[in-house]
């Protein structure tokens, strides 16, 4: 496919992410001129989309969640009806285990080595390669990092620092008011506040000083002044799951969505500084958060509002043969499924609809529960929150997981919240095989210049190579 064909299947995929009925690609058409800014075939831009911690089973059920209730399929797998996206499974261990975490996972594809878990981009012996975002600001290029998580969190951090662990987000957040990078949006306003730190260090005002704007709500993030460095902090810690953020109007105000980050993000970097090129990392981090919970709410919402964002980089690239759109994933994370229910699986899709109507996260429900919640309480609560009427029996084993008194013979499964998620399999059909990151091959896509590299079966430090070359940066 030409690479004008190549843009209007794009438009027209993107396009289908908003019509009922999705428009097939022109096939077979007399290839036209590529219409390239460069020379050398290589990429201007960078966007590399990152749904944390998700399961084939996630990519799958967003899917089917999406066709099912809105007529209407996933940004994601609708790309793949385009000949020229190229897939490939990513192997994603790390240094230390079969099962990597994302500081690992993100030190992989940003300094193309693989690391033990928790750390950032530092190997055995103490060995630091260059962060991807830093050889790219060599280059010229602009560079952002967008996260629904806190901004210094390990996937972000990993495109940007060296530290040897990932839990030390004050020193990550004060690495970033040094690092150049021209733009911050996400959560962990904990790590740049003064009052919220236990050193006191102003953070923020030391971004102030190296000439940043900083917002701290969605109505100052729009109003933010072009032509500067941007950092956008959205809450003190994660920014809120997006069932949760759609379902309280306080939330929905004053945060803004993943999608709308990632659009002003594309379009400040796009414009910085004469169309200099760029490299832009987009996470959504909390289908991770909501996977370890088996928290479906949290999940399906959050990967359709992943979905989103990577619908608004697939339009921006339609318009252009510059730039490389790359979407995957770091790891899997407690494989959500749909099971086959009643006879011949007749009643699966009756449950599966019946999440349809979930308000709030089972993050949302127990919270609201304590050690002394009576089953009638904890069930008015799922029924608010799910429109589900969870039995007596469900309730009491949600309230003896309160109370720290449940076993069950998977022994990882004790929390009231994955309790919650195991009662909720048997109304909604969804279960789950553990709590915990999970070694998986997982789907990688990657369309435009330079993703002719992507093939087979792949580790996760040849994601960085194929970057760097991409991007024309020198290898390492
Ligand atoms: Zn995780």
């Amino acid at each position: 496919m030409s690479l004008s064909t190549r843009r209007s299947f794009l438009k027209a995929a993107v396009a289908g992410a908003a019509a009922a009925t999705i428009p097939v690609a022109a096939r077979g058409q007399v290839p036209a001129p590529a219409k390239t800014g460069r020379t050398d075939g290589g990429a201007r831009n960078l966007i590399f989309l990152v749904s944390d911690g998700m399961s084939l089973g996630t990519l799958s059920l967003a899917h089917q969640f999406r066709s099912r209730r809105d007529g209407r399929g996933t940004a994601w797998l609708d790309l793949y009806r385009d000949p020229t996206v190229r897939r490939a499974l990513i192997d994603t261990a790390s240094a230390s285990s079969v099962v990597t975490d994302s500081a690992a996972a993100s030190s992989a594809w940003g300094g193309g080595l693989r690391v033990a878990n928790g750390s950032i981009n530092v190997g055995a012996g103490g060995v630091r390669r260059q962060p991807l975002l830093d050889a790219v600001r060599s280059s010229g290029r602009a560079t952002g990092l967008v996260s629904t998580a806190t901004i210094t969190h390990a996937t972000p951090a990993g495109f940007a620092v060296n530290v040897p662990g990932r839990n030390d987000e004050s020193s990550i957040a004060d690495l970033y008011a040094q690092s150049g990078i021209d733009l911050f949006l996400g959560g962990g306003a904990k790590f740049f506040d003064a009052t919220l730190r236990s050193d006191n260090r102003d953070t923020f005002a030391e971004f102030s000083r190296a000439g940043y704007e900083v917002v701290r709500n969605r109505t100052a993030l729009a109003a933010a002044p072009a032509g500067r460095q941007l950092l956008g902090v959205f809450a003190d810690g994660h920014l809120p799951y997006a069932l949760d953020h759609a379902s309280e109007p306080d939330l929905a105000s004053t945060v803004p969505t993943l999608a709308e980050m990632a659009g002003i993000a594309l379009r400040r970097l796009a414009s910085s500084g004469g169309d200099r090129g760029f490299a832009l990392q987009i996470e959504g981090a909390r289908v991770d958060h909501a996977a370890h919970a088996n928290d479906f709410g949290g999940l399906i919402h959050d990967q359709l509002a992943f979905d989103d964002a990577l619908a608004v980089a697939l339009r921006f690239a339609a318009g252009r043969s510059d730039t490389l759109v790359i979407v995957t994933t770091d790891h899997g994370n407690s494989n959500p499924g749909l099971n086959g229910t009643g006879s011949a699986y007749g009643e699966t899709n009756a449950c599966f609809e019946r999440s349809f109507g979930f308000r709030q996260t089972n993050d949302w429900i127990i919270s609201g529960l304590a050690a002394e919640s009576t089953a009638g309480a904890i069930r008015d609560r799922v029924k608010l929150a799910t429109d589900l009427a969870i039995t007596a029996g469900e309730a009491d084993l949600i309230g003896r997981a309160l109370r720290k008194d449940y076993k069950d013979a998977y022994r990882v499964r004790t929390s009231a919240i994955v309790i919650l998620g195991q009662v909720l399999a048997n109304h909604i059909a969804v279960g789950w095989t553990g709590i915990s990151h999970t070694s998986d091959l997982v789907e990688l896509a990657a369309i435009g210049p330079g993703s002719e590299a992507v093939g087979g079966v792949m580790l996760n430090t040849a994601v960085h190579s194929l970057m760097r070359a991409a991007l024309a940066l020198p290898p390492v």
